[in-house]
């Protein structure tokens, strides 16, 4: 079975620890293959909501 974006952003978070990160390249979380408006760094994983992106 194919990883899902939440798995696979869960994984980055792991692997990346707790250095940081400016986290500048974010990718859109898919849900069977519909946009959940929800955002995850590709480097290190955390989640960002629109909201948050909004506010920036
Ligand atoms: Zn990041």
């Amino acid at each position: 079975m194919r990883e899902s974006d939440a798995e696979y952003a869960e994984r980055l978070r792991k692997e990346w620890g707790d250095k940081p990160c400016d986290c500048t390249h974010k990718k859109q979380e898919h849900l069977l293959g519909m946009g959940t408006g929800d955002y995850y760094c590709i480097q290190c994983g955390r989640w960002y909501t629109a909201e948050d992106l909004r506010n920036k």
